[in-house]
């Protein structure tokens, strides 16, 4: 296994899916999470500072929709309570390229969004010189922002993607003369334990099909623990003429209380040695545990040939040593 060297990064290109193709060796990428409100960007650059000698070759910024609950109250008022709210993936993504000089792809919603509002923030983007977004559906939060009339909306990703593409065409949602066309390339999310909702892997693999057919790029998947999920996804993925990268996603499982929180929030399952052993361990013998497996499925992910996307989030520290380790098995 050779892993990607400084040499022979990104060498200017500015799309993932350029950096992909032209990469001689496998990729290793990052995923981080906005400070919550009132945060500060110093935050971010201390997370990345960590990151930089291993040469990312581009780091994600996630996005939240505001949760936000809309109550109609006798009057007919539309009362309007903000419960959590995590801005600033558009700003930090600037902040990061012009600091660390590092791609970067923010990830753009359809939940929370109007297709207007995400038209405008592609337009900030292609200003901003950022030429990747990972498109995304989001989660149902249980409430919907009302909808001004002359606005609309994405259901599903694949209409993101569509609506990506169309200005990738030059196509804007109102005409407009001479518009210039954007050149952005395009991830979508995959599952290879199922995505929750769908009702079968099959399913959820024709869907995942029709965002390629829509345009994505590349794909990246939900974290998992057992390889086999992730090649049997791949395969199952080729079969169904799904021919676009596929780059396998990664978490360190840190702490007990990820045991039920991860199955819980992302529908995946631990496996039983993982299991056994983190019940078997004090607190601080966990990020060992975690750190040690997570390196062992991306040593055999690289070494089978694919590039792999870390999820850190906010802290770089579990995710350090299991680089290290990799690039002093290469
Ligand atoms: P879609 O591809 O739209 O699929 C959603 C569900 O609808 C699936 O069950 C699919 O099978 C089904 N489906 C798709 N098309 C159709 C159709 N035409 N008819 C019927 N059913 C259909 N969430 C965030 O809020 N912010 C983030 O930054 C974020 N980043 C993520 C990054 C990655 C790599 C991944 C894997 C997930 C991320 N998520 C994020 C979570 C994601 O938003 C949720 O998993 C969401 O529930 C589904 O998003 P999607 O883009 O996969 O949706």
């Amino acid at each position: 296994m050779i892993l990607i060297t400084s040499e022979d990064t990104k060498k200017g290109f500015m799309k993932v899916i350029d950096i992909i193709q032209r990469a001689k060796n496998p990729l290793v990428s990052y995923e981080i999470i906005p400070p919550k409100r009132g945060g500060t960007i110093q935050q971010i650059f201390e997370l990345i500072e960590p990151l930089q000698k291993y040469s990312p070759p581009f780091i994600d910024v996630t996005s939240h929709a505001a949760e936000v609950q809309f109550e109609e109250l006798a009057n007919g008022v539309v009362k309007r309570t903000v419960k959590r709210k995590r801005p600033g993936t558009l700003g930090l993504c600037a902040a990061i390229k012009s600091k660390f000089g590092i791609e970067t792809v923010p990830h753009l919603l359809c939940e929370g969004f109007t297709r207007e509002e995400t038209e405008d923030a592609l337009i900030e983007l292609n200003y901003l010189g950022i030429q990747n977004v990972l498109a995304l559906r989001g989660d149902h939060h249980g409430f919907l922002k009302p909808l001004a009339s002359n606005r609309s909306r994405n259901t599903y990703a694949a209409d993101l993607v569509h609506q990506i593409t169309a200005m990738n065409r030059g196509e804007y949602l109102e005409e407009m003369l001479d518009a210039a066309k954007t050149d952005f390339c395009i991830g979508v999310a995959g599952y290879p334990e199922k995505h929750f909702e769908a009702p079968n892997m099959q399913r959820d693999i024709q869907y995942l099909k029709l965002k390629v057919e829509a345009g994505a790029d590349y794909i990246v998947t939900q974290m998992f623990f057992e390889n086999r999920h992730f090649f049997a996804f791949v395969d199952a993925c080729r079969t169904a003429g799904i021919t676009v990268p596929i780059i396998p996603g990664l978490k360190v499982l840190t702490s007990k209380a990820h045991l039920k929180s991860l199955p819980k929030s992302f529908y995946l399952e631990l496996p039983e040695p993982l299991v056994m052993e983190v019940e078997a361990a004090s607190k601080e013998q966990i990020p060992e545990i975690g750190m040690r497996w997570t390196t062992r499925q991306a040593e055999e992910l690289l070494s089978n040939g694919y590039n792999v996307h870390f999820y850190i989030m906010q802290q770089a520290k579990h995710i350090v040593p299991v680089v290290d380790a990799l690039h002093k098995m290469a």
